[in-house]
């Protein structure tokens, strides 16, 4: 009898749960994501998987659901939830793999029983090499500015890139340039000079910084108008300028940007290759003539009359941070995409290019304690708004600080972290609780962010010195009232925080956020060589480079960087 049983038993489970399973849509959720759940449907057949289509979604647009179109797309040739994280996007993976079993299980399936094809969704198939014009590595936004300038001009262009979605850190910012002149500031407030001067601060080079604060202007209408950009109807105020000169891309993050810029890329019909990592330059009688490069471990070799470097920086590779500098080691979070590892930089000293800055490593004072991601609802302190104090409830920078200024100022306090401040009135006005609604959830449901009606609530949920608040709060009212703040002299608009709340408080601290340090450019975006000449073939643009931001970069200086020096190098490797 017993043996019986167990014969049945046995029979049961090697029938296996998709005896049970049932044909139909599924829903299933899964959870920690980058932005919160993710849920999917999940069409099943004969215990095969159908189709998937993804329902709520707040994933990074162009990274997180790039991912996740990817995964499905393998998991319906393949027949198998097997499948890998994609990198750069491991949280957005996760939620959806999980996601997917958990409406698999709700069809009564068990994924680990799923009858894989064997079959894999292959790129398409790789020619051995390609020749082309003009070869652009890396296509965050100053690969792709400089790949449509150069197919523009009439050459035939390549941009290659080596992970599977394109943006890099581009992707990750807020995507705010810095133009002096622009349509939103009223005439005369600012100029081509005063941006430089601010630059200057940051000693960095000064006809790099000539060119780059003289072509700002051209390079934002240039996204308004040949790129479609859309901008807000406001700029920000980026800590270390002298005036609000920041322009703002629709849904104040970078989406808008490189959504924009990448249908241009496609519009004009460049040729891309996404998961193809360039890994060393080719060179014949001192010129570069092309690099070589892997896609899915096989070779290929792109032969180009003219190579442009836009691989970006280096902040996500920990051991060229620390030999640059030591105290950028694994202990501090980063802002930065894994693709930001400093293979530009590599490539061209391999070959002789030179190197200037590589020191400066700049974190960004108010990131996700947690992860290290920037955080865009603590921009409210960029409109203005707010007190930034430490554990003790006191003010100890000034709020609009250069952000190496604020970072080191941070990293000195209680904890290492700071406590930004703010109220009802400022979060209305601001939008930021609207605009950045995934981040703000999220850090309200992690505890990062509290909302309360009292002051002493929000102090007590973080441990920070309600009496001292108190004080600086009243303080910062009366330098308000009086035009002047007179312990930090906070430049902009001296904003007064209301007696009664609710009130906002976040939780921060700095993160790696660009690294100012890179390849020696000139003035045409020429690579020069350690005795300061032109690398025959060879040009390179955005944060790959070194010497324009000097110690510094001022925020939103980026974005302008990479249009103007991508713009550049595209339209003379074109030539
Ligand atoms: P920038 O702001 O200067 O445009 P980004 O970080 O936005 O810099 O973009 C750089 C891009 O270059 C990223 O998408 C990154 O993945 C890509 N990249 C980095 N190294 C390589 C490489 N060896 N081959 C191809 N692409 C690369």
């Amino acid at each position: 009898m017993k043996k019986i049983l167990c014969f049945m038993l046995a029979l049961m489970m090697a029938m296996s749960f998709s005896a049970f399973a049932e044909d139909g849509t599924f829903t299933g959720v899964g959870e920690g994501g980058k932005a919160g759940n993710v849920s999917v449907e999940v069409t099943v057949e004969g215990g095969a998987i159908k189709d998937i289509n993804i329902l709520e979604n707040e994933e990074t647009e162009g990274l997180g659901d790039v991912a996740m179109e990817d995964l499905k797309q393998q998991m319906l040739t393949g027949n198998t939830v097997d499948v890998e994280a994609v990198t750069g996007a491991t949280l957005s993976s996760t939620a959806f793999i999980a996601a997917v079993k958990d409406a698999l299980s709700q069809a009564g399936i068990d994924p680990e029983s799923l009858v894989a094809t064997g079959e894999t969704a292959e790129a398409a198939e790789l020619e051995d090499a390609y020749d082309c014009d003009v070869l652009v590595i890396g296509a965050g936004g100053a690969g792709m500015a400089a790949a449509i300038k150069a197919k523009e001009a009439g050459a035939n262009v390549i941009l290659i890139e080596k992970m599977n979605n394109i943006g890099g850190n581009t992707l990750l910012s807020g995507g705010e340039i810095a133009a002096p002149g622009n349509w939103l500031q009223q005439e005369g407030v600012d100029s081509v000079e005063q941006m430089e001067a601010d630059l200057a601060k940051a000693g960095g080079n000064p006809e790099l910084d000539h060119v780059l604060a003289s072509n700002a202007l051209n390079a934002a209408e240039w996204l308004r108008d040949d790129v479609n950009v859309e901008f807000e109807d406001y700029m920000l105020f980026f800590g270390g300028h002298s005036v609000e000169r920041s322009l703002v891309p629709k849904g104040a993050t970078a989406v808008e940007l490189v959504n924009k810029l990448w249908a241009k890329v496609q519009d004009l019909g460049v040729t891309v290759f996404t998961n193809t990592r360039a890994t060393e330059l080719m060179v014949e009688d001192g010129k570069v003539v092309g690099a070589k490069a892997e896609n899915n471990g096989k070779a290929v070799e792109f032969r180009a009359k003219n190579v442009v470097l836009t691989t970006g920086g280096f902040g996500s590779n920990v051991e060229m941070r620390k030999a640059n500098d030591p105290a950028m080691d694994e202990k501090i979070l980063s802002t930065n995409t894994v693709g930001s590892t400093g293979d530009g930089i590599t490539m061209a000293t391999a070959i002789g290019a030179d190197t200037v800055d590589m020191q400066y490593i700049q974190t960004y004072p108010t990131c996700d304690a947690e992860t290290g991601a920037l955080l865009y609802v603590a921009d409210v302190r960029l409109d203005s708004y707010g007190v930034l104090v430490n554990k003790e409830g006191k003010r100890f920078v000034e709020e609009l600080e250069a952000r190496n200024v604020i970072s080191k100022a941070v990293t000195e306090q209680t904890g290492a972290c700071s406590y930004l401040f703010w109220d009802e009135d400022a979060m209305q006005k601001s939008g930021v609780a609207e605009t950045h609604k995934a981040e703000y959830e999220d850090l309200l449901a992690r505890g990062q962010l509290v909302k309360a009606d009292t002051l002493e609530a929000c102090c007590e949920h973080f441990g920070v010195d309600a009496e001292n608040l108190k004080q600086t709060v009243a303080d910062w009212n009366q330098y308000c009232a009086d035009g002047e703040d007179k312990e930090f002299n906070k430049r902009g608009d001296l904003i007064p925080i209301a007696e009664e709340g609710p009130y906002y408080m976040l939780v921060s601290k700095p993160a790696i956020h660009h690294t100012m340090g890179g390849i020696v450019i000139d003035t045409d975006a020429h690579v020069l060589d350690t005795d300061g000449n032109v690398i025959p073939g060879l040009y390179a643009a955005g944060e790959v480079t070194g010497g324009i931001h000097g110690n510094n970069r001022l925020g939103s200086c980026a974005i302008a960087d990479i249009i103007v020096f991508g713009r550049i190098a595209g339209e003379n490797a074109a030539k």
